[in-house]
């Protein structure tokens, strides 16, 4: 064993040995693996091997075609067969709600080059004879699905990477991880120490144990899982022998029980209900190639579904039932990148579909730690997407939680209950009594909307009973005033004499002065979007920052990279330790000037001022903004403080007809000023002219990091456009995501698929290239992204009903060529399965001017 390397990729299950291959890939060949036992000694070699492309966040099925694509790659590098059977497969919905969550995945698949089709239970079954069609709707089919041989696949990605140049060490486990002052790393195994630049937790079940060994708790937990081995079946063999073609994979949300052909019998798993963490704290060490004691009654009501459903599975002989642990993160998707808080210390851990996501994983950790960037988007797996909130026993809850949900539909207005209350500002009380319906906004409770006594969310793909009190909170904002904790917002302070270079540095935007405020994207090297940000200097080296709460540890590990070593910048995140309230709507300056003892009139404080005032006797600060777009107050003070300033407002604003109002309605006002939200409008695979963010970006102010490319993307101008539409809407608004169409004739706008949109070829198990083949004749499919004289151009990022202009609005982005076109009968957004005319709006509908805020 060699004693120094550039970097140690800790385990040799299929992520370790996927990323390891993508390093040495990339180029980095001084790279070593160490591993405690033999390859796939953790989870990955009692997998049942099954792979697919479909994920709810399209970012992360993108990386799931490519880990497909991958495999005839590493087989022809290593000489090592994966065992590939691309089969395709289907999801089958028994109820029209099901169906609906299909035709949405079906809609996204139009710009994202997926070959899904939308068919009938009998087209399923001509596929599946097993089952029986008549407890199903319709059903969702996707081509490239399958399975493959875990053992041959991790082997086969170990010894393309030994070609590459890569060392492989077994049978040594790392024991400890501690770092030199200079950044090196000291990988203390039990054969000895390595020196490594870079060090990769590729743990698996022992990941946790990893995190803890540099002082982090990483939120992941096993879970037990089972699937069942029928004997051999006569009716496969001779389904194989008539159509010459094996049984395709299917996944039945009812029974939460997926299902393929395995030999000449079956392979059924379930995620049921009663699920059960496996080492719910600490994993042991001498944990091997062992199976757990299958639990036949811990699955019997999903299998009882599942023999309903598939009668033909249950005259078969069971052979062999296994259960193994395998881990997940809170939501199911794997924890990837750097470790805020640390230097060169990645992960690559909770990979719960080792055999869909692997691949992908391994090459956007290998891009990240080879040229500082992931090279997609890759947020919905990024290991700073939870905070500290997620403890041990919250990621125990909420994984059981994710576990037993698998195979459920999540409503866009579902909130999931589980580990709940975790953190609540001091007003948790009052807005209950209130009976504010509270969501989860990254571990802190917020008020969505104010429903009446009785009442709670009933979830839904449509409008549902929150539509008419979110409309009253709107028009009662806009017309007189209202008021909404904005506790949920990130917060920091950047300090110290370089505070404001050190902005400048980071942000397109000039600093302001002391006592203004600005509004400023930050990009990445690549002139990509990667924040925005309100920023207010509050002295001379003292400047306060607000953003997307959920992008607290993101950012905070952009910032510590750029961060000064001399001390001259000091960086303080607040979370909830400082917490606010807004207040927005045209009477609200005269409700705050009753609480403050200094002018506020239009003059004295102006739009974007910021200022230190005590507010109801409480010292707060203020800023002249909302994101309602009205006249209005954004107010923020210590949770001590939270109870005063909210009763001064509530009493002073009787008045003037004071109403609380949710998160829903702050979302619905913003749709109508045409603002953007970070994560849905804003996120890395957009530049700044494409997110229409103009007039945030000052290439002249000074060397901004991105600058370059931001300047690059101006002068050849930017490809796509986020724009605003009208909606002529049914019962049901955009929920993101869905393609949006256009009537332009044989014209050519570009490429129609989404920048992190998977267009990666898909082969046959010849090694043949599919596009859209499928094994059922006749389909009844509706798909395609062409349909006469209409297109699939572009995708809706988010939307909703805007309850004061009363219409339905949605925002995307379409090629620049179109984006000022505001004609009618141009466009068509397609909601659930039906396409809806829609008309750009160029000015926000409310208050175009901009006015009203500036009064
Ligand atoms: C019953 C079952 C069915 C499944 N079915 C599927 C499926 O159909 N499709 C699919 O995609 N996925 C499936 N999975 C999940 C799949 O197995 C995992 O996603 C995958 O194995 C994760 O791989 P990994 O490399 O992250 O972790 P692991 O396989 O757990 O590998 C981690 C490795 O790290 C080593 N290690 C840990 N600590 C140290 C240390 N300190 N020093 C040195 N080495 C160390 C371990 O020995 C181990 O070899 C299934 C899992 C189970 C249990």
């Amino acid at each position: 064993m060699k004693s120094n390397a550039k970097a140690v990729v800790i385990g040799g299950g299929v992520v370790g040995c996927s990323v390891l291959y993508h390093l040495a890939k990339a180029g980095w060949t001084d790279i070593m693996l160490i591993e405690r036992s033999e390859l796939t000694s953790g989870s990955s070699w009692h997998a049942a091997g099954g792979f697919h492309t479909l994920n709810g966040d399209p970012n992360v099925a993108k990386l799931q075609a490519y880990t497909v694509q991958l495999y005839r790659e590493i087989e022809e590098l290593s000489g090592q067969s994966c065992s590939l059977h691309l089969t395709g497969g289907v999801m089958m919905a028994d109820t029209p709600e099901r169906m609906d969550f299909l035709r949405l995945a079906h809609a996204k698949g139009r710009y994202l080059g997926m070959d899904t089709e939308l068919i009938t239970p009998s087209e399923a079954k001509a596929m599946f004879p097993l089952m029986d069609e008549t407890n199903f709707v319709g059903a969702m089919w996707d081509p490239v699905e399958g399975h493959l041989d875990p053992s041959g696949t991790t082997h086969a990605y170990a010894k393309a990477a030994r070609k590459l140049g890569a060392e492989i060490v077994l049978r040594n486990r790392v024991v400890e991880l501690t770092q030199e002052v200079d950044g090196t790393w000291n990988v203390v195994t039990e054969q000895g120490t390595v020196k490594a630049e870079h060090v990769v937790n590729c743990g698996g079940l022992w990941a946790r144990e990893i995190g803890r060994m540099v002082g982090v708790e990483l939120p992941l937990l096993a879970m037990e899982h089972m699937y069942l081995l029928t004997e051999p079946m006569p009716e496969v063999e001779e389904f194989n022998k008539s159509t010459g073609r094996e049984m395709i994979g299917v996944m039945d949300f009812k029974g939460e029980i997926y299902t393929r052909q395995e030999r000449n019998g079956i392979l059924l798993g379930t995620y049921e209900k009663a699920c059960k963490p496996w080492s719910p704290v600490n994993t042991p060490w001498d944990f091997g190639h062992e199976l757990l004691q299958p639990d036949i009654d811990r699955i019997a009501p999903s299998l009882e579904i599942g023999f309903k459903h598939f009668p033909g599975i249950e005259k078969a002989g069971i052979k062999q039932i296994i259960n193994g642990p395998f881990t997940f993160a809170l939501d199911g998707n794997p924890l990837v990148g750097p470790v805020q808080g640390l230097t060169n210390f990645w992960c690559a851990c909770a990979v719960m579909a080792g055999f869909s996501q692997g691949g992908g994983v391994g090459l956007a950790l290998s891009n990240w730690m080879v040229n500082g960037d992931p090279g997609f988007d890759v947020w919905g797996m990024d290991v700073a997407r939870f905070g500290e909130w997620a403890t041990l026993r919250y990621t125990n809850a909420k994984v059981r939680e994710n576990y037993s949900r698998r195979f459920s539909i999540r409503f866009p207005n579902e909130e999931l209950p589980a580990a709940r209350p975790a953190q609540t500002t001091p007003l948790y009380d009052t807005m209950l009594a209130k009976n504010a319906v509270m969501g989860d906004s990254w571990g802190l409770e917020t008020p969505l909307w104010f429903a009446p006594k009785g009442t709670e969310d009933i979830v839904s793909f449509h409008r549902s009973n929150d539509f008419g009190p979110i409309g009253e909170e709107v028009r009662a904002t806009r017309e007189k005033v209202g008021v909404t904790e904005i506790a949920n917002f990130a917060k920091y302070e950047v300090s110290g004499p370089a505070a404001e270079d050190f902005l400048n540095r980071l942000m397109t935007n000039r600093m302001p002065k002391t006592g203004r405020i600005v509004l400023t994207p930050m990009l990445n090297e690549f002139g990509r979007l990667i924040g925005d940000f309100t920023i207010a200097k509050a002295d001379e080296e003292r400047f306060m920052i607000w953003s997307s709460s959920a992008a607290q540890k993101y950012h905070m590990r952009w910032f510590e990279k750029h961060l000064p070593k001399d001390d001259s910048v000091r960086i303080h995140r607040f979370d909830q330790t400082l917490v606010g309230l807004s207040i927005a709507g045209p009477k609200s300056r005269d409700l705050l000037q009753k609480l403050v003892d200094v002018d506020i009139s239009t003059k004295a404080f102006r739009f974007m001022d910021f200022r230190e005032m005590a507010v109801g006797g409480a010292p707060c600060m203020v800023n002249r903004i909302t994101y309602t777009g009205d006249l209005g107050y954004e107010i923020w003070m210590a949770p001590a403080y939270q109870r005063l300033v909210y009763k001064a407002i509530n009493d002073a604003g009787e008045e003037f007809g004071l109403v609380d109002f949710g998160m829903r309605a702050l979302l619905s006002m913003r749709l109508e000023k045409n603002f953007p939200t970070w994560f849905r409008e804003l996120r890395p695979i957009y530049g700044p002219f494409e997110g229409t963010m103009d007039r945030f970006v000052k290439l002249e102010k000074n060397d901004f990091i991105g600058r370059e490319a931001a300047a690059r993307e101006q002068a050849e101008g930017p490809k796509l456009r986020r724009v605003s539409f009208i909606v002529d809407a049914a019962d049901a608004d955009v929920m993101g995501d869905e393609p949006i169409w256009a009537k332009v004739g044989g014209k050519d706008y570009g490429t129609v698929e989404k920048p992190h949109g998977y267009g990666a070829p898909r082969f046959d198990t010849a090694g043949k290239e599919v596009r859209g083949s499928r094994a059922a004749e006749g389909a009844s499919a509706v798909r395609g992204i062409v349909d006469g004289d209409w297109r699939v151009v572009g995708w809706v990022t988010s939307g909703g009903y805007a309850h004061y202009i009363r219409k339905s609005m949605a925002q995307g982005y379409v090629p620049a060529a179109l984006a000022g076109d505001e004609s009618a009968g141009l466009f068509e957004i397609e909601i659930l399965g039906s396409r809806r005319p829609a008309r750009i709006n160029v000015e926000p509908p409310f208050d175009p001017s901009g006015e009203k805020m500036r009064t």
